[in-house]
């Protein structure tokens, strides 16, 4: 054996010992062969060589192991650039200061929380930690219609579950007698109107940029509807309307609605209110009170930002800085509560955590972890860009955490029997992870195997197959399907499998998540 290779599988082994504690002489081997397939001949001969290397690397301290790479091989200590998809955190936060960031978290309860609540969650907590800041999770709750108490419950458990740290936490509803009181200052100041058209007439308007009658009305006329709001006017009857423009290009500004009447009971509530601020009203008011510095929501509000910043302006109040980013969804799964809620309700899947679905119950179901989904939204930066990610990335991310935790076992999808004849013994131990240390398991053998459907369809007599961690197999014969125990040298290019041993088989169900 060469100085070089020797020099080549001391490198590998040190390499392994450093990254994974400790190292094994199949990895080695893999390795070597990965990098020198002209020694794929030569298994026989390297070998015990590796098994040395392998055995005196295996004795050292990680210390040991550190110098000896110093020493030999310093090259293997630079640190690699890391790949772009690893890259981890947000940028700097404009305007931010120290100490002072104010960020909010404002689901509507109105549905389970899915993996786009996810991603404004952990950005609004990532930034308040940035800066040693503050993060509030308010209940947007000002629609009675949509709302219930359920789904306060499920998105703070969902939060709980990835691990998303609130300091505070509050309802819109509890402000309402505030948000009466903004809306009492905006009609004194005749920057807005109660409307009593029908809603065509309104849409009808709006479209064609006329303004409305109710808008000309005298002031005494808007405090008169306003009151009448909260006894006299049935839901439909009477809205209270941002004086806008109109003839703006930007439709929002074109007399928004700030309430309407709705009378359906509020979760917590009941029926002690009849008028509902807005989305548009609320939201400004609740961030500029809350404290808010930064408030982040996603791009399809940007058309709302002039709106959120004039009503501040003309209650002379303070103004938090929204900024967007994009809508988080996967290919062929809808990520939004409005889409969500009817296939729940409907029927049409068996839950909210059905594993088709992107709430944070059906990925908990599936089996993705909570730090798997931060990493990725990470990933993902803080961008306007639309983000249609393809599921695998998340699934990677959550290879990458569950890998290193996991202990292997087989598993043959669609087993078919097959017996092995000649086998050296009747009980095997097998490691629970190629790398780590996570035990052994012993598993008994009495010739009766399963195999999959799909590795025993391409054999046919003569064939070789590798039983992974047993040893190889000669087919003897197809259905029914039989082999002999031929050895257990490596080296050659005979195909893997997974196998189950008849005497120790579970027989397990798996559900596979199609696309919706
Ligand atoms: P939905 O269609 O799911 O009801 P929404 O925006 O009305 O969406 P909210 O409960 O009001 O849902 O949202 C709370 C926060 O989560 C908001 O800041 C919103 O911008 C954000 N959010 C909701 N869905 C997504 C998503 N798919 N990607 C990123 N952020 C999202
Ligand atoms: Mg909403």
């Amino acid at each position: 054996m060469s100085e070089e290779i020797r020099d080549k599988i001391l490198r590998l082994a040190l390499q392994n010992a450093l990254d994974h504690g400790k190292t094994q002489d199949k990895i080695v081997l893999g390795k070597i062969l990965g990098t020198e397939p002209s020694l794929r001949t030569q298994v026989k001969e390297i070998m015990p060589t590796i098994i040395e290397i392998v055995n005196s690397v295996n004795q050292m301290s990680q210390d040991q192991v550190k110098r000896q790479i110093q020493d030999k091989f310093p090259d293997l200590l630079v640190e690699k650039p890391k790949k772009q998809e690893e890259r981890e955190g947000l940028p700097p936060l404009e305007g931010a200061e120290q100490g002072k960031v104010v960020t909010r978290f404002p689901p509507e309860p109105n549905g389970y929380p899915h993996i786009g609540h996810a991603k404004a969650a952990i950005i609004d907590e990532e930034y308040a930690k940035m800066y040693g800041g503050k993060l509030i999770l308010r209940f947007d709750d000002t629609n009675p219609e949509a709302e219930r108490l359920e789904y306060y419950a499920a998105i703070k458990v969902g939060l709980d579950w990835l691990e998303v740290k609130y300091d505070r936490t509050k309802n819109t509803s509890d402000d309402i007698e505030l948000l009466y009181k903004k809306c009492q200052e905006m009609l004194d100041g005749n920057f807005a109107y109660v409307c009593t058209c029908k809603q065509e007439t309104i849409s009808a308007n709006r479209r064609e940029m006329k303004p409305c009658k109710c808008s000309m009305g005298e002031m005494n006329q808007n405090m008169e509807r306003w009151d009448k709001m909260f006894s006299k006017f049935k839901q439909g009857e009477a809205i209270v309307r941002f004086r806008g423009n109109m003839s703006s290009e930007n439709t929002v500004m074109r007399d928004p609605v700030m309430f309407r009447i709705i009378e359906t009971k509020h979760p917590l509530l009941g029926d002690k209110y009849r008028v509902w601020p807005s989305y548009d009203f609320a939201v400004a008011i609740e961030d500029s009170i809350d404290g808010v510095t930064h408030a982040f929501r996603t791009k399809e509000y940007e058309l709302r930002n002039e709106l959120y910043y004039t009503i501040l302006d003309l209650l002379k109040m303070r103004k938090p800085k929204v900024m967007e980013f994009s809508r988080l969804g996967f290919e062929g799964m809808p990520v939004s509560k409005r889409i969500l809620r009817p296939l729940i309700e409907e029927g049409k899947v068996t839950g909210y955590d059905d594993p088709r679905l992107p709430t944070l119950e059906a990925l908990k179901r599936r089996g993705i972890r909570q730090d798997a989904i931060r990493k990725f939204v990470l990933s993902l930066g803080f961008t306007k860009a639309d983000t249609l990610a393809p599921f695998e990335t998340l699934e990677s991310f959550n290879r990458k955490a569950v890998d290193p935790e996991s202990i292997r076992l087989h598993m043959v999808k669609n087993p078919v029997p097959i017996t092995v004849r000649d086998l050296p013994s009747s009980i095997i131990t097998m490691p629970n992870h190629p790398t780590k240390d996570m035990g052994k398991r012993t598993v008994e053998l009495d010739g009766s195997f399963y195999l999959e459907l799909e590795d025993i369809e391409k054999l046919k007599p003569g064939d070789a197959i590798r039983f992974m961690g047993l040893g190889n197999v000669k087919i003897t014969s197809q259905s029914p399907a039989e082999g002999q125990y031929i050895g257990d040298d490596l080296g050659t290019d005979i195909p893997k499998v997974h196998w189950v041993s008849h005497k120790d088989a579970q027989k397990i169900k798996i559900l596979i998540p199609s696309q919706l």
